[in-house]
């Protein structure tokens, strides 16, 4: 039977209450296909700040490294809006995305049908349903280029560098063409190759990669162009493979397509070390302890880690199948609405884990 060691940051606010209904559905999918899963929870965040003094003990660091995949609740509250910067509950997270070498994100966009009229777009628009995956680079880019203050002509200016090597395109761009593969064999690479240099190495090496790929289909686009057709025509869009700033502001935009926070998946992964697998919606400290968060954003990236990190991709699916059944009948409170029965994250939990 096979074995994975599963490390739980469960996290702040609702972290506690969403990761305990993904386990609960983990350990059922466990138990119909056969497999074993042995968890071991870690402090971070505003806990791992009220335990140790630190939002990322070393002690989480190293357990997260030596397990197959990293399941995260969520971080932050009021109790710690206070601290400086780097003693925040959000240091932890950068802390653990960059001890990991997180270099690529995933953040599916799905507009399951029976949530079709969450969407802020047309129905005509979304047709039956919508499924787009974005892969964004993650740990290169603007975000970590050469930046500082200057003055200019007796004028203050700031400047901030946008640079990427052959080696981080070419590692982001197998990512997404293997996720392409195991999906409906598209990628469409956005860039800015029309004014930034950068921009044109990017096309040319996601260019020369894509011939170890043949069964798949490439496609450039320029990121305006891409902002402006995810509104008018999402459904031409597969995989959606950008850089570290260009995806920060797609992955957004394509998000809200499905219209709730509540719903969104991620995971970040690394080359050889295990994934990061998390809601991308925060610790929501206005509903903490209620009982009434939507565990499904959690739960369906549970699903992601059994497809990316575990290799069991027909369980993932068939979470992501009764998550989809489920909602046509019941809703926690975000999504609810009328003729549906509202639930609790509890009752929502045990709905998924019971149907599979
Ligand atoms: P948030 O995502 O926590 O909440 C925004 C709104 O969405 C709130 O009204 C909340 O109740 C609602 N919401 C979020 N998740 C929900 C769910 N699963 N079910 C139902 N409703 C849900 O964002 P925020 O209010 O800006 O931030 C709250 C705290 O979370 C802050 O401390 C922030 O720094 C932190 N944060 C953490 C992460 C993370 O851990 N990845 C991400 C974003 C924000």
């Amino acid at each position: 039977m096979n074995s994975f060691s599963i490390t739980l940051l469960k996290g702040d606010g609702i972290g506690p209450e969403i990761i305990n209904q993904a386990v609960r559905v983990l350990n059922r999918a466990a138990e119909k296909y056969n497999f074993k899963l042995n968890f071991t929870e870690a402090p971070i965040g505003g806990e791992a700040i009220d335990k140790t003094g630190v939002p990322l003990p070393e002690e989480t660091v190293k357990v997260c490294k030596s397990s197959d995949a990293v399941l995260l609740g969520a971080v932050g509250g009021y109790k710690w809006d206070n601290l400086p910067g780097g003693k925040r509950p959000e240091a932890g997270l950068l802390g653990i995305r960059a001890s990991l070498g997180l270099y690529a994100n995933l953040r599916p966009a799905i507009v399951f049908e029976p949530l079709k009229s969450a969407s802020p777009l047309k129905p005509e628009i979304i047709g039956d349903s919508l499924d787009i995956m974005v892969v964004r680079e993650l740990t290169g880019g603007i975000y970590f280029g050469k930046r500082g203050r200057t003055v200019q002509d007796g004028v203050n200016a700031a400047f901030d560098t946008e640079m990427y090597t052959e080696k981080e395109v070419e590692r982001i761009a197998r990512k997404a063409f293997e996720i392409a593969r195991a999906r409906r064999g598209k990628v469409t690479s956005v860039d800015k190759a029309n004014v930034l240099e950068s921009s044109r190495l990017w096309r040319e090496i996601v260019t020369k990669v894509s011939k170890d790929y043949p069964d798949i289909t490439i496609e450039h686009m320029y990121v305006d162009n891409a902002a402006m057709q995810l509104i008018r025509n999402p459904r031409q869009f597969d995989v959606i493979l950008t850089s570290n700033m260009f995806g920060d502001i797609l992955s957004d935009e394509a998000s809200m397509i499905s219209g709730s926070i509540g719903m969104l998946a991620s995971a970040s992964l690394s080359d050889s070390g295990p994934g990061l697998y998390e809601p991308i919606h925060g610790s929501a400290p206005d509903i903490a302890g209620q009982n009434i968060a939507n565990p499904l954003a959690t739960i369906l990236s549970a699903a992601m880690m059994l497809r990316f990190s575990l290799g069991i991709p027909h369980v993932a699916d068939e979470i992501e199948r009764v998550v989809k059944d489920t909602l046509k009948t019941a809703r926690t409170p975000d999504i609810w609405a009328e003729g549906y029965r509202k639930v609790t994250t509890d009752e929502m939990g045990e709905l998924i884990a019971s149907a599979i």
